[in-house]
């Protein structure tokens, strides 16, 4: 497990947070884990620090992790500490925004690179940004379907419905039911009185009717979640479908079912060689989870998120947002082109003009040609260049080279051995043709480019 903070100067350090960024990049099956390290941001209070929730709690009867226990309904009091906290945290929670780490797993999911996220959190504010929470029966005919569309899974439940304890009807929370709640009281499910009420009227035995209560849908400690079996199958679904990175935020990853899901997620992708990634303000147990973490990153999960915006700008960008990059991106090139101004036109006639500007001196082309030296201001670059040649240079060099080889015609002689090459063929390797079979570099020679477009096509037979 390497240790990495954001604004080290350490070379090893900055190269490893780019093998992180590498992994994001190069996912295409992510899965993400969340813990209550990413709302701190959203704008709800963290629970253990000394402003925290815990200690804000005004209950002289229960404090603490104890706020989330299932021993809170066998008594009046505590039940009444369990009431106006959880308010107090809805409250919160519809106030609180989405933060960058949430935004983050929107874009993965955007970008088709987000397999699922699990999260430890009950705000439910991934579904500010339309991710699709909620699990369904196990057992229910389309559950493969439903599992592969939906986002995020809430493995504590979500404090935004209310259920009965006895008909486990969902209820949204209501102004009436929150002025209940606030003031510690515990509201009777309106569905069963409702039942309760129409029996009684009936003339009907009630000694055997329960009428519940209402309470957040959120998984206590001590209590089993509703949809455990669903959970089970899903994560199962997942792993079947080959991860190939773990991203986890935010989370001490002390509650049981959280370490033996990233234990086996990370086994999973190890084996198809994907990286396991832990953002987190604390660092985990070495001993622990050294082999099970590839990356841990010290750092606030907003942060590193910014840092990773830096580094991989694409991935915060909406579809349309890239599409009008790319299509602003064509423009400037387009405007770039036009702005350039076009070459100046040739006045020779016969041959190309791409040429180097040093070559305008006839006398150094005419050498070049003829396989002399030119002057040292002369000397064509690249290989195969094309020189340009005015009609006088072209019959400077026809003569040189007829004194050179005097047996060779030159300009398609009626009389000559050797065929006219084709005047279609393009380019003409002189010093290959002509004299000078023994030089070693045929590579450096220049060429001699016709234009196409001309209306004599002079001919040079050598
Ligand atoms: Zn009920």
């Amino acid at each position: 497990m390497h240790h990495l903070t954001l604004d080290s100067p350490d070379t090893t350090i900055k190269l490893k947070l780019s093998e992180v960024t590498k992994a994001i990049y190069g996912s295409k099956k992510m899965v993400v884990l969340t813990g209550a390290g990413i709302s701190c941001n959203a704008g709800i209070p963290d629970f253990r620090s000394a402003h925290g929730l815990y200690n804000a709690n005004t209950s002289t009867t229960v404090k603490g992790k104890d706020l989330f226990d299932i021993s809170l309904f066998r008594n009046e009091d505590t039940l009444q500490a369990f009431a106006s906290f959880m308010e107090t945290l809805y409250g919160h929670t519809t106030q609180a925004m989405p933060t960058e780490t949430h935004k983050f797993i929107h874009h993965l999911k955007k970008h088709n690179k987000l397999l699922r996220c699990y999260t430890q959190n009950i705000d439910a504010l991934e579904r500010k940004l339309e991710l699709h929470t909620g699990i369904i029966e196990a057992q229910t005919s389309n559950f493969r379907k439903h599992w592969k569309d939906l986002d995020v899974v809430q493995l504590h439940g979500d404090l935004h419905a209310l259920s009965c304890t006895a008909c486990f009807a969902h209820f949204d929370w209501s102004a009436d039911l929150r002025v209940q709640l606030a003031a510690g009281e515990i509201p009777e499910c309106p569905k069963c009185l409702e039942n309760y009420h129409h029996k009684s009227a009936e003339g009907k035995r009630l000694s055997s009717l329960t009428v519940g209560m209402l309470r957040p849908t959120i998984v206590l400690y001590g209590e089993n979640h509703p949809h455990s079996e669903s959970i089970s199958r899903g994560i199962s679904m997942d792993i079947r479908s080959r991860p190939d990175c773990l991203v986890i935020f935010g989370t001490s990853l002390r509650v049981d079912g959280v370490k033996k899901l990233v234990k086996t997620m990370a086994k999973e992708i190890h084996d198809r060689n994907g990286k396991v990634i832990f953002v987190n303000k604390t660092s985990p147990s070495h001993a622990v989870w050294g082999d099970f973490i590839d990356y841990f990153i010290e750092s606030d999960c907003d942060s590193w998120i910014r840092s990773l915006k830096q580094d991989y700008p694409d991935l915060f960008l909406t579809q349309l947002e890239l599409d009008q990059l790319k299509l602003k991106k064509s423009k400037g090139k387009k405007k770039q082109m036009m702005l350039t101004p076009p070459p100046t036109p040739s006045t020779n006639k016969k041959f190309d003009v791409s040429i180097d500007p040093k070559s305008i001196k006839s006398n150094d082309k005419i050498k070049q040609l003829l396989g002399e030296r030119a002057s040292p201001e002369y000397s064509p670059i690249k290989t195969n260049r094309i020189i340009d040649l005015s009609d006088e240079e072209l019959d400077v060099v026809k003569q040189e080279l007829k004194k050179k080889n005097p047996l060779k015609q030159i300009n398609g002689n009626k009389n000559s051995k050797r065929p006219t090459r084709p005047s279609s063929k393009v380019s003409k390797d002189l010093d290959k043709e002509n004299q000078s079979p023994k030089r070693s570099s045929p590579k450096k020679q220049p060429v001699i480019k016709q234009r196409q477009n001309i209306a004599i096509i002079p001919k040079i037979c050598l």
